[in-house]
């Protein structure tokens, strides 16, 4: 089980009062709003929840929270992003810089390993920009003994991934997971560095098993539910993975990107260890959110 101080304390305090009259749905539009899930999402939220206390006998404070988890999570989607066993798998981390885009790498190399009996797994220098990002993925492929295909900063990423994928099929390795230059892209840039990238994938991975990853950062608020906006109108994103939910009171950014963009969670960062990645599960989520034990 999660925990989350933030959010759900002040709901809860919020219940404590008898009279759910207009000003108390206002201060919780209020909370919601503050918990990152935006005005849209929380004005339509709370407008859904008063038409369910005139139409439903809501008893108690467990009641009201249920419902309030019933609506916050219908857009909610999440999927699994399983690499296939024997087959390769290409997983494309994009984001913005310092969103946790390395860390996710050998987190989620370290899962598959270690949950999914995916073994053969290689890691793809292609933030090629910042040399210190090849120096750290090299780093963590040493610690959990992976091979890191990498070229000197500065080259370009469609020829290391081109590299990674040459040896994953010497080695018939079943994934490939690959950085990419965290640079604040704007859509001109992301398409030109992506079409190269996919044609590259494209020509050797089956299209179902190349799948394009946005990390974001949970302490960044609506900034994420922006880039995600970009990236996915840009490139077209099949998952994204929540960082630092760990590091952040709100965390409500997961609703507003659902609602709007239609993308499902695959995992969530909850912590600094290599084990904090988790995959994302719905349930889990609202609970910590709302504070539902
Ligand atoms: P990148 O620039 O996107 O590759 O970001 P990094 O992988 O270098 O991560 C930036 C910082 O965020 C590092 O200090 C990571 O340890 C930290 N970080 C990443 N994921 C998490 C998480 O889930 N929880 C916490 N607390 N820190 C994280």
């Amino acid at each position: 089980m999660l925990k989350k101080k933030g959010l759900g304390d002040r709901i809860k305090k919020l219940l404590g009062i008898e009279n759910k009259n207009e000003a108390f749905f206002e201060d919780l539009e209020d909370i919601l709003i503050e918990g990152d899930l935006g005005a849209v999402t929380a004005m339509d939220a709370v407008a859904e929840l008063k038409e369910c206390i005139k139409t439903k006998k809501l008893k108690n404070e467990q009641d009201f929270l249920l419902e309030m988890k019933s609506i916050l999570g219908s857009s909610i989607k999440v999927n699994s992003l399983l690499p296939e066993k024997n087959k390769l798998s290409l997983y494309l981390i994009l984001g913005v810089n310092g969103v946790g885009k390395t860390t996710v790498i050998a987190r989620m190399a370290n899962y598959y390993m270690k949950k999914c009996d995916i073994n053969k797994i290689i890691l793809s220098a292609g933030d090629t920009f910042r040399a210190a990002a090849i120096d750290q993925l090299k780093l963590h492929g040493n610690n959990l003994g992976l091979k890191v295909i990498h070229q000197k900063s500065g080259s370009d990423p469609g020829a290391v991934i081109y590299d990674s994928i040459s040896s994953a099929e010497a080695k018939g390795a079943e994934l490939v997971i690959a950085d990419t230059a965290g640079r604040m892209h704007n859509k001109e840039n992301l398409v030109k560095e992506l079409s190269k990238i996919n044609k590259i994938v494209g020509q050797r991975v089956d299209q179902n098993n190349y799948k394009k990853v946005l990390v974001i950062d949970a302490t960044t608020g609506q900034n994420a539910l922006q880039q995600a906006e970009i990236f996915h109108d840009s490139v077209g994103i099949d998952s994204i993975i929540i960082a630092k939910y760990d590091s952040t009171a709100k965390g409500g950014i997961v609703i507003p990107i659902c609602r709007q963009l239609e993308i499902p969670f695959s995992f969530m960062g909850i912590g600094e260890k290599i084990d904090d990645l988790i995959p994302f599960d719905k349930e889990n989520y609202l609970n910590s959110l709302i504070g539902l034990s």
